[in-house]
């Protein structure tokens, strides 16, 4: 037997199969990590294929040296996702292989943790005779009785049953009758057991949505996306499938965006589901997220919550993969190999048979989009659980504010509901939408954002040169002092840190509890859980934070929401700006009137009347989709068209730019001339908006291509040209989720 070997090695050089020869005895599958001679070391690689014959000449042919694990780490399916990933990303297969494990496991770098077992030797037929010949000595026929069920038994186990079980152990393996093995055996992140509530009683819309999924398990179809509002209890949809899929014998993934976003929908299936659930996240330490795994591949976990990677969970017959807030950017992957978490959800689930639910309050536009084109099937729960209504939500119009002299961060209105909402011992959760440094520069008294010529998008205000820049195209133009469309000195980079608004919040509200939840404070591990326990006691009646406080967090006593700045993403340098910034907002605002009390919502904003911010005070989601995917198909922005790059790294810019040149230039010629070429609607090199990252110049070809089946072949040379030899490194990004 040989077997066709993928090295553990990402470089293009190695990107093919090697053949071994497989010793007699030893059992190889395909998914099996083996360790093998390379060169004039010794390597780690993946078993990809078996075959009779080695195909050339045998006698060259090094043989196996080990396999890694008893069983293949790589499921079937999962290799065949890993040619997928590679052929869409031109990723070296490695690297696609390596997205199914978790890093630790390479190169030997966690230990197994083991545990004494003891195993009887003696064969059945003859433990009678054995037990009969012990005599007097009543310890060691109760072990030879307790061992006789075929059953390695843990040291541990018989210590507790057995007193002083040593002596009569010794005595047994002396005599070879028994022995004592060390298994693995596995770390768990988690502890004791957790009482499970009564199954509340299904609303109808519940009912009504589980009784289109629960079909779906046996006769999977097209994925589902669920709208539903928030506070319209998706979770218990997702409990009640997932539940339906265990009793059918199949496993269940569930996506989240962040796992520390989601601390309490953990909870509620951990209450459900107790040790048969295993969490794949990024904040488990090494040893713990390579036994969770190892819990989900041995079949002792069969349903797995996790962020973006835990699409790759190596779950075997598989019932349904579910992910939840699938709007959330978190699931495009920025680190190379690029992958969409959403997209592999729907194609594994394809794949294996499984039904795939993807749901959000906020859906994004493509999956809506694929609601409409039939893809998907579209499934609503427009009202909240105990027909609790959607919270009250007032508009401010900040530009209002200024011309009646009020020149702070804090409305009239907000001030007013901020001290009600106190006064009556209630809790309040104030939003900034900020992320960086980079800002869009706006005109605080007519609101005039300044915004690109040829691109719908802001410019972006670059402090180091005083310039705007636009990030789609790469105008430049020198920042104004006076505003553009009304002439005032108003115009100025919009930002304002959490920590501004907290020293605001300490001189208006002596002596009130503010929690401030941004990067800052929550950087130790558990920073983010204390900060929210804190505040679900009562701690401090005021929560104020970043996106970090937008979503999945459920405290009923919170009655009022403000959005202070909500105008920031929206001004965002990213075609994705409205469609985010409405996504933040009615998550947000969906944060209020949870529990028994009413909830009120105001949105503090210069552009009152921009489509994203209107539509997200009136929770209107059809009506925004409509005025967005028709923006979207007016100004060719995807789903229409697809944004497409070459991202360039190297030590010195020159390098960098001399690539991204010479690939720009390398298109061009290869499809000008071509009925290619109409398909690109627009090319262009230029230095990268952010121009060092770790220390690496960064220069860009960006190019705009239509949506259309013939892309595919430009993808498929474009994808070629990455894998050229240059000056920099390239990476060939499509639909990028960001183009920093
Ligand atoms: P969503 O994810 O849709 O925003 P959640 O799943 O967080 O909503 O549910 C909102 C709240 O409603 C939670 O506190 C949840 O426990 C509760 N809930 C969900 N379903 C029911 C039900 N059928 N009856 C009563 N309460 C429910
Ligand atoms: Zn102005
Ligand atoms: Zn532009």
């Amino acid at each position: 037997m040989y077997a066709e070997i993928i090295m553990d090695i990402a470089s293009e050089q190695v990107d093919r199969v090697f053949t071994y020869e497989v010793p007699d005895g030893m059992a190889l599958r395909p998914g099996t990590r083996v360790r093998v001679p390379f060169g004039p070391r010794e390597k780690e690689g993946f078993v990809i294929r078996l075959k009779k014959q080695a195909g050339y000449d045998a006698s060259k042919i090094k043989p196996v040296l080990s396999a890694l694990e008893e069983y293949p780490a790589l499921l079937p399916p999962l290799m065949d996702l890993a040619f997928e990933i590679k052929s869409k990303t031109h990723c070296p297969l490695c690297e696609a292989l390596r997205l199914m494990l978790p890093a630790e496991m390479r190169g030997g770098r966690v230990k197994i943790k083991t545990q004494p077992y003891v195993r009887l030797l003696i064969p059945p037929e003859r433990v009678d005779e054995a037990i009969s010949q012990q005599g007097r000595a009543s310890k060691r026929k109760l072990l030879i009785t307790l061992l006789s069920d075929g059953r390695d038994h843990p040291l541990d186990e018989l210590k507790e049953m057995i007193r002083d079980v040593r002596t009569p152990l010794n005595y047994l393996v002396e005599r070879d009758m028994a022995a004592v093995i060390e298994k693995e055996a596995l770390r768990s992140p988690y502890y004791g057991h957790m009482d499970a509530p009564p199954d509340p009683e299904l609303t109808d819309e519940q009912r009504e949505a589980l009784a289109e999924l629960i079909p779906a398990l046996k006769k999977p179809g097209k994925p589902f996306l669920l709208h539903g509002v928030t506070g319209s209890g998706k979770t218990e949809v997702y409990i009640r499938l997932v539940r339906e899929a265990l009793k059918m014998g199949k496993g269940a993934i569930i996506l989240v965006p962040e796992i520390v976003l989601t601390p309490q929908m953990i909870n509620w299936f951990r209450s459900r589901f107790g040790d048969n659930m295993a969490v794949l996240h990024s904040r488990l330490s090494p040893g713990e997220r390579y036994d969770e795994w190892r819990r989900i591949r041995l079949g002792q976990a069969r349903i797995v919550i996790g962020a973006r990677s835990a699409v790759f969970a190596p779950v075997e017959n598989l019932g349904v993969l579910i992910v939840d807030e699938e709007h959330e950017q978190t699931y495009l992957s920025e680190r190379f190999p690029q992958y969409d978490a959403r997209e592999i959800a729907v194609s594994r689930g394809k794949r294996e048979g499984a039904a795939v639910l993807l749901a959000s309050a906020t859906p994004s536009i493509y999956s809506y989009a694929m609601t409409r084109r039939g893809d998907y099937m579209l499934i609503e729960m427009p009202h909240r659980v105990m027909s609790r209504p959607l919270p009250r939500i007032h508009l401010v119009d900040m530009r209002e504010e200024l011309r009646r002299g009020n020149h702070s961060m804090f409305s009239s209105l907000l001030q007013q509901r901020l001290e009600t909402c106190i006064a009556d011992g209630h809790q309040a959760m104030l939003f900034i939408n900020r992320r960086g440094y980079a800002s869009s520069v706006n005109c605080r008294k007519c609101g005039e954002t300044i915004k690109c010529s040829r691109c719908d998008v802001s410019m972006t205000y670059h402090s180091v040169d005083h310039t705007l820049r636009c990030h789609y195209c790469g105008e430049i133009r020198p920042m104004p002092s006076l505003c553009p469309a009304c002439q005032s000195p108003y115009i100025r980079p919009m930002g304002t840190g959490t920590q501004k608004v907290q020293e605001e919040l300490n001189r208006r509200f002596p002596g009130v509890g503010v929690i401030r939840m941004d990067m800052d404070t929550t950087a130790g591990k558990n920073a983010h859980f204390e900060l929210v326990d804190r505040f679900r006691a009562r701690q401090a009646q005021i929560l104020l934070g970043t996106q970090m406080i937008a979503k999945g967090l459920d405290f009923p006593q919170v009655t009022l929401v403000g959005a202070v700045m909500a105008d920031l993403t929206l001004n965002f340098p990213d075609y994705r700006a409205p469609e985010r910034t409405f996504q933040l907002l009615v998550q947000v605002a969906g944060r209020a009137g949870r529990g028994e009390d009413p909830g009120e919502v105001v949105i503090q904003t210069y552009q009152p009347d921009h489509y994203a911010i209107a539509g997200a005070a009136t929770q209107d989601y059809r009506a925004f989709f409509n005025r967005e995917f028709e923006r979207r198909k007016s100004d060719l922005y995807p789903p229409f068209t697809m944004i497409v790059r070459f991202l360039c790294d190297a030590k010195e810019m020159e390098a960098a730019r001399k690539t991204a040149e010479n690939l720009r230039e390398q298109v061009i010629r290869e499809f000008s001339g071509t009925p290619l070429y109409r398909r690109i609607l627009f090319i262009r090199s230029d230095d990268a908006p952010i121009s060092r990252i770790q220390d690496r110049a960064r220069a860009h070809v960006l190019m705009k291509l239509l949506n259309h089946p013939d892309t595919e072949k430009i993808l498929a040379r474009l994808q070629e040209m990455a894998g050229g030899e240059y000056p920099a490194r390239v990476q060939l990004e499509i639909n990028p989720a960001s183009l920093a």
